[in-house]
């Protein structure tokens, strides 16, 4: 059965996102840790990121370096913060986060976004895509 994630690449769940090449995309996490949380994803469905080929692997780190510059350019913060996971989705996801405070990376308190937030903090963000 096909991920959630592969239902946002397909287009079938809508998403707010920020970036994506052939291989990658890049969203905003529905339930975010703080404001710009957001999600790189291989287009490719592979349930743990050390299963991810080497090349895989480091192209997955590069575009989410771009996409963390984006973060940084767009939220102000102390720092982008990067985290894997992958326990409650098993399709591979770098989890991108702009960091104030330590909780921030903590995955325990969420921050409340608007439609409106959402959409304006991803379009900021995908326009400092480079
Ligand atoms: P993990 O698998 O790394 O523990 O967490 C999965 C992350 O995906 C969570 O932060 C959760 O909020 C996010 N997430 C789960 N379902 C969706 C969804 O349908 N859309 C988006 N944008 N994020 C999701």
């Amino acid at each position: 059965m096909a991920s959630i994630f592969t239902k946002i690449i397909s287009g079938e769940i809508p998403s707010y996102k920020v970036a994506e090449n052939e291989d990658f995309i890049a969203f905003l996490d529905i339930n975010p840790n703080a404001k710009g949380h957001t999600l790189v994803v291989p287009k490719k469905e592979e349930n743990k990121i050390f299963d991810l080929s080497k090349q895989e692997y480091i192209e997955l780190m590069e575009f989410s370096y771009r996409v963390a510059k984006a973060i940084e350019k767009t939220v102000p913060c102390k720092r982008v913060g990067m985290s894997v996971i992958g326990l409650e989705v098993t399709h591979v996801h770098v989890h991108l986060i702009p960091l104030n405070a330590m909780a921030d990376i903590q995955f325990k308190e969420k921050v409340t976004v608007s439609k409106e937030e959402f959409l304006n903090l991803s379009e900021k963000i995908a326009s400092n895509f480079e």
